[in-house]
């Protein structure tokens, strides 16, 4: 049984407007339709929110995380060659005991080299717990 919300006049079901004082029904009742979906759209905007959220939460340190150590590798690699290059590297199977051992103490020694190796090498025992 509709009630009025301008009058409180008790009207009988099907009725479209009220009896009594003649206010359309059609008009509140799409009122509370529009109200209660504009409720599920920002239900809905406040979910995607979340989950955009937890996800900048969840992946953005993993994604950081691997693109700094993807960046390490590569800049390890990078500088393992050029020293390897300024040595005279790399060494072969013909060359020289005495060349061997003097390209590999000046790899070792290479300041570029060092820094990469320890910077890797602390990156990635810091992967692990
Ligand atoms: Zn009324």
């Amino acid at each position: 049984m509709p009630t009025c919300p301008r009058c409180g006049e008790q009207n009988p079901e099907n009725v479209t407007t009220c009896n009594k004082c003649g206010i359309a029904f059609g008009h509140q009742v799409r009122a509370n339709a529009d109200a209660s979906r504009a409720k599920t759209r920002s239900a809905v905007r406040l979910a995607a929110w979340g989950v955009a959220v937890v996800a900048i939460i969840v992946v953005g340190p993993r994604l950081y995380h691997s693109a700094v150590g993807a960046y390490l590798k590569f800049h390890l690699k990078s500088v393992t060659s050029s020293s390897m290059k300024d040595c005279g590297g790399p060494i072969t199977e013909s060359m020289a005991d005495y060349q061997k051992t003097q390209i590999e103490s000046c790899i070792a020694s290479n300041a570029d080299l060092l820094k990469a190796q320890s910077d890797y090498s602390s990156f990635t025992k810091s992967d692990r717990p």
